[in-house]
């Protein structure tokens, strides 16, 4: 049996050489790519391309559409859930985002997570594996299709640490980027990481011009240690310098996620700790309400406004995170957490 060929995490440049040797003209790959950014069922949809191409693609491996699992649609803000299920029956989250700046869509980079972070939903079961580049491209592919709504900005913030997937995380964003296909700008994509710091630096070579976005929770290695098990090896010093040279290389302003946690990480001297560390630094804390994970025993602060403050007395821009479908547990990884409970309850 030959290889199977994963059409959708291809470049056109890759689609033509394989055309190419198929015996077919170059500009197929350009067509081809173009086709899977639409969002085909099946290559069936490919309607001027020849029937014995069409053929060779489902010979080759296919293309198997991401299927709506589930879909939760707020009330409150047409923020929309899906719980998308992968051709290997695993399932994971995206969330579509409407701002008055145009929509956004928050993608998963792996199927669960190895990071073990204490107050998120996505790390319960660990990681299965990782995704691929196209079942990265097509979180924001289809999510476009089935809402009808254009979209314009992507966030790596979904189930998942994009930094442990790294190959086919900077794949996916050759793909999105390109103009044959969504055409995304680099600008308009943050990634989000619990501060794996190789990855940082390998990022920082590529001197690409999306925003990173550090999860940082805790200023110092207590708290943060406690909260995060990838900051026991490395610390929060080595994270900072990290951080630094991330801004030397790009000139990117950095974006520190900081979830509020009852009596964990919102106390004054944390707030003075922080500003000690981002005080004069081209930086911005996003203040994020923790959401409540019934796994956890961990409870939202009641201290946001009186630490964002406090940072920003010491002239360090701090916003607190407006919460969107908060009737849909539309963040980190719930949906999917209910998914399977409900699934192993039904197996019972
Ligand atoms: N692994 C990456 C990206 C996924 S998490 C990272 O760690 O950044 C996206 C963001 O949601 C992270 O900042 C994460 O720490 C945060 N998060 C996870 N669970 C949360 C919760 N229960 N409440 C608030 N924020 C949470």
């Amino acid at each position: 049996m030959t290889e199977r060929i994963d059409f959708k995490s291809m470049t056109p440049e890759e689609l033509t050489a394989w055309c190419k040797d198929q015996g077919q003209p170059a500009f197929r790959g350009k067509q081809l790519f173009q086709w899977l950014s639409r969002g085909v069922a099946s290559t069936e949809e490919m309607t001027d391309v020849p029937k014995a191409l069409r053929a060779k693609i489902d010979q080759a491996g296919g293309i198997t559409p991401p299927v709506v699992a589930r879909k939760q649609v707020s009330k409150l803000d047409g923020t929309i859930k899906y719980l998308w299920q992968l051709a290997d029956g695993n399932c994971i989250e995206t969330v579509l985002m409407r701002y008055r700046h145009g929509n956004s869509v928050c993608i998963s980079s792996q199927v669960g997570c190895a990071m073990g972070c204490a107050f998120c939903a996505s790390t319960v079961g660990g990681k299965i594996r990782n995704l691929t580049a196209g079942e990265l491209l097509d979180q924001v592919i289809f999510t476009q299709k089935d809402s009808g709504a254009p979209i314009s900005n992507i966030v790596l913030m979904g189930i998942g640490e994009p930094l442990d997937n790294y190959a086919n995380v900077r794949k996916f964003l050759t793909l999105v980027n390109h103009p044959n296909g969504m055409n995304i700008g680099m600008r308009h994509i943050s990634l989000s990481t619990c501060g794996l710091i190789k990855g940082i630096d390998r990022l920082a070579e590529e001197n690409l011009q999306l925003t990173l976005s550090v999860s940082l929770h805790a200023p110092d290695d207590e708290t943060r240690s406690r909260l995060m098990p990838v900051n026991r090896a490395t610390g929060v010093d080595a994270l900072f310098a990290a951080c630094r040279r991330y801004f030397q290389k790009t000139g990117r302003r950095i974006s520190y996620e900081y979830a509020m946690i009852d009596g964990v990480n919102d106390t004054p001297r944390q707030a003075a700790l922080l500003g000690d560390r981002l005080e004069g630094t081209v930086a911005h804390v996003n203040l994020i309400p923790l959401n409540y994970v019934e796994e956890s025993s961990l409870h939202p602060s009641t201290h946001v406004a009186q630490f964002q403050r406090q940072l920003e007395k010491r002239g360090i821009t701090a916003t607190v995170r407006r919460r969107l479908g908060s009737d849909i547990d539309a963040s980190c990884g719930q949906l999917r957490r209910k998914a399977l409970r409900e699934q192993a309850k039904g197996q019972r």
